[in-house]
């Protein structure tokens, strides 16, 4: 057993602030969130493109509820218009960021996968925001090339979204620095990666968790020596990492 001073030495070097008590720490206070503050507020088209996606067989990929609903806000607050999304599924963040969206903002929208975006797609038309979505079917990397050779592209986006194929985010970084204006804000999701993060090098992980938690570890070291940017990572979801450019 490791004595009191052993147990100190531990301890060094850990975290010592209070507020994480506050944080999760239970399943039910994430479901007191759901129920007392995010599902009562969810617009009525969220909660049916949540549910008709509840359904899907890759149900696991959607956006959660309440970062669905920390999206809309956020966009909100920084009076975001043209905006760009890799990584689209079935549109429930789409549609967040969509419905937060003045009616001439813009969302460039990508997926190598069309079909899943037209399963939600009736549910946006309903809602009114279709017109506002740009979608491109395919890899999103070529696109944002193409979108790098032309200088007005440049600087042009207030908030960018990436939530597709995590051992590209480095390569998407790249080349969205030069895309996000300056004050403008990247997302990029699931950064905590299933709290794979922390796990020992030993522990029993999902296959496709195992294979890109490295590429994850990689992106979070190098966001955070990046000077182009400040950042602020949330454990909103599976954690979302906010990087505002500042020069
Ligand atoms: N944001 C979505 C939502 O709220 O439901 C979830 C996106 S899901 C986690 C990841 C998506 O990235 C999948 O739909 C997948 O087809 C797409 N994807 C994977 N590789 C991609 C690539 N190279 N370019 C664009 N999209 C890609
Ligand atoms: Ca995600």
């Amino acid at each position: 057993m490791a004595t009191n001073q052993e147990q100190q030495q531990n301890q060094a070097g850990r975290h010592q602030e209070v507020g994480h008590k506050s944080l999760l720490q239970s399943d039910a206070l994430y479901q007191y969130i759901l129920e007392t503050s995010v599902y009562p507020r969810e617009p009525e088209a969220m909660k049916e493109l949540r549910e008709l996606t509840a359904k899907h067989p890759w149900n696991i990929m959607t956006t959660s509820a309440d970062e669905g609903q920390f999206l809309n806000m956020l966009l909100k607050l920084i009076n975001a218009k043209n905006t760009m999304e890799i990584g689209v599924y079935t549109g429930y963040s789409l549609l967040a960021t969509a419905l937060a969206l003045p009616d001439d903002g813009k969302i460039l929208a990508m997926d190598i996968n069309r079909e899943n975006y037209e399963l939600g797609l009736p549910v946006i038309q309903k809602a009114g925001v279709a017109h506002k979505i740009d979608f491109k079917e395919g890899p999103a990397l070529p696109v944002l090339d193409l979108m790098l050779e032309d200088g007005k592209n440049h600087g042009s986006f207030d908030f960018i979204f990436v939530d597709a194929d995590k051992d590209n985010y480095l390569n998407y970084h790249k080349r969205l620095i030069e895309l996000v204006k300056v004050g403008g804000l990247i997302g990029y999701d699931n950064t905590l990666w299933n709290g794979s993060v922390v796990a020992p090098p030993d522990a029993p992980l999902r296959k496709y968790v195992r294979y890109y938690r490295d590429f994850v570890l990689e992106l979070n070291k190098a966001l955070a020596a990046d000077p182009r940017i400040e950042i602020c990572q949330l454990p909103v979801g599976d954690g979302i990492t906010l990087c505002r450019r500042i020069n």
